[in-house]
């Protein structure tokens, strides 16, 4: 392809820097990008053990059928077979009475799969089914009065939502999407997600990938980046943004050098923003953080994975415990999630979970695995990892719609990128490739 004469620098090598370089080389700009560690993925990576040889992901991450960006992304970095997906959302969900649970819309595409899967799914009774439909109706049609409420927790009371329908549907549903308790979650975000999944026939789906992070985004955007000749940069931390009138005129780096480019864009996590108030004029620490714990637990056998994971299904969910999915990673190694531990309690020693020790937190994952399900054998244990991420995501409440820069700066060749921007997403792998995007059609359109 035919370079245009713009050249653009990304600051920031997670996924929204990784998605504006490839959107922006498919353009034919040329790009630089800076990365501050030694690695890509920001918060999506893998772990290597040289005394196992064992690859294990910081967490798994799961996506869904409506995130079309990010599938677009992993088209271009060529990897897109490396996901697994039904032909709509599956989930089986195992419960303290060692019962488990399907919600199971395969069959039938969109929306009535899921009123196909509800009148099967053993947690719901009609009354249960009927309030959960009215909250869907009212956001993906934007009818309704409720969701002036302030956050999910109000809009559940707001539309008298059963017990059942809040403790095995709702919260599962959204401390996976928002890492968070639904009073923590803003009601206009939460809409626009439930609006977003049931716009199109597969936006409804679970995607989960099915190699490590590494392979899945890094390996593949370096390949992608050594072939279409982007510029990688390493172990460049940018320290400061030079301005001059409505202009940036350079980028400086950590050894001094001045960056000079056509456009740029900053792709920096929220944590970071502080670093830069003089472009992005507040200090974006006020975004709250929300951590996530992942247990990977290696087996002598696959006995344990064929007990959890029948049905070749690679994920499955908990209901009435601490620990909420398992991820089925090889035939002697699964991990286990629990999302928004700041805000969950340890029943062994009240304290909040993302503060007790790795063996508190082991000995809460495997009691939950003995009272879930049926035949499960602690001894075929060989060993385990426990991986706490305290800067996740971030809280997606009703004070973080004005905490979000949008992609475009006051700046006239200054862009923002990241999954807290304002993309009007929760903190995700969608939003942060989105921000990318975005960017790079605003560059696109204002020809530099
Ligand atoms: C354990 C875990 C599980 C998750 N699960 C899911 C999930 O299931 N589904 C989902 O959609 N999302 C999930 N997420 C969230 C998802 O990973 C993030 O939303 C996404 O990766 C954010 O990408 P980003 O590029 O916006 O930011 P980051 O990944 O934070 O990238 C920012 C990059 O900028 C670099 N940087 C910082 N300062 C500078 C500087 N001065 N100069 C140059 N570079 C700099 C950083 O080193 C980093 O590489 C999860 C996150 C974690 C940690």
């Amino acid at each position: 392809m035919i370079k245009k004469n713009g050249k653009v620098i990304i600051a920031g090598g997670g996924l929204a820097g990784i998605s504006a370089s490839v959107f922006l080389n498919e353009m034919g700009y040329e790009v630089e990008l800076y990365e501050s560690t030694p690695k890509l993925g920001g918060r999506t990576f893998s772990y290597f053990d040289k005394i196992t040889n064992r690859v294990y992901d910081n967490g798994k991450h799961i996506f869904a059928g409506w995130y079309k960006e990010t599938l677009k992304l992993l088209e271009l970095l060529g990897t897109k077979d490396k996901i697994f997906m039904n032909d709509n959302l599956y989930v089986k969900f195992y419960d303290e009475n060692k019962e488990n649970y399907e919600l199971d819309c395969r069959g039938i595409p969109g929306s009535a799969g899921l009123i196909k899967a509800f009148f099967k799914y053993k947690k719901l009774d009609i009354n249960d089914i009927f309030s959960i439909l009215k909250v869907i109706y009212a956001c993906r049609y934007r009818t309704n009065k409720f969701l002036e409420s302030d956050n999910l927790k109000e809009l559940l009371e707001n539309t008298n939502q059963t017990n059942n329908a809040i403790e095995y549907f709702w919260k599962p549903l959204s401390v996976s999407i928002f890492n968070t308790t639904t009073e923590n979650i803003n009601t206009k975000i939460f809409s626009k997600v439930i609006e977003e999944a049931f716009n199109d026939k597969g936006n409804l789906n679970l995607i989960i990938p099915m190699d490590s992070l590494h392979n899945i985004f890094i390996e593949s955007a370096q390949k992608y980046f050594r072939e279409k000749s982007v510029k990688l940069h390493l172990s460049d931390r940018i320290v400061s943004v030079q301005t001059s009138g409505n202009k940036v005129s350079y980028l400086q780096d950590i050894n001094g050098n001045k960056i000079e480019g056509d456009a740029y864009i900053l792709a920096v996590p929220f944590w970071k923003a502080n670093e830069f108030t003089n472009v992005f004029g507040f200090n974006g620490k006020y975004l709250k953080p929300s951590s996530i714990i992942t247990i990977h637990i290696f087996t002598s056998g696959d006995e344990i994975i064929r007990e959890i994971f029948k049905d070749e299904q690679p994920m499955v969910g908990f209901l009435d415990t601490t620990i909420d999915w398992a991820f089925r990673e090889s035939d002697n190694h699964f991990s286990v999630v629990i999302s928004g531990t700041d805000n969950i309690k340890s029943p062994i020693s009240g304290k909040i979970l993302a503060e007790c020790t790795k063996e508190e937190i082991f000995g809460i994952c495997i009691s939950d695995l003995i009272k879930t399900l049926k035949e499960f054998s602690f001894p075929l244990i060989e060993n385990y990892k426990i991986i706490k991420e305290k800067r996740a995501t971030f809280i997606a409440d009703t004070s973080s719609d004005k905490l979000r820069p949008g992609n475009k700066s006051k700046f006239d060749n200054l862009y923002f990128a990241g999954d807290w921007t304002d993309t009007g997403f929760p903190s995700t792998i969608e939003s942060a490739v989105r921000s990318g995007r975005i960017c790079s059609k605003l560059i696109d359109e204002r020809k530099y």
